[in-house]
């Protein structure tokens, strides 16, 4: 697992757009919570695509924004 800090506009990550769709509505569910405390996880491990997980250190709270559909 790779972690980022949550930037859409820097991420060199290419999300598909439901992924970018799926990541800005993980943003703003989590307004009240520092910026931070937001961080990406990148999956490698199943060689098919890359599983893309946000966690949210503030609150816990935790969304899997992977589209598996272009898999
Ligand atoms: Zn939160």
């Amino acid at each position: 697992m790779d972690e980022f800090s949550i930037d859409p506009a820097k991420t060199t990550l290419t999300l598909s757009d439901k992924e970018r769709m799926n990541l800005e509505g993980f943003l703003e569910g989590h307004g009240n919570c520092t910026n931070s405390e937001l961080v990406m996880e990148i999956g490698h491990g199943s060689g098919i695509g890359v599983s893309v997980e946000l966690t949210c250190r503030k609150c816990g709270g935790k969304q899997d924004i992977t589209d598996y559909g272009i898999w």
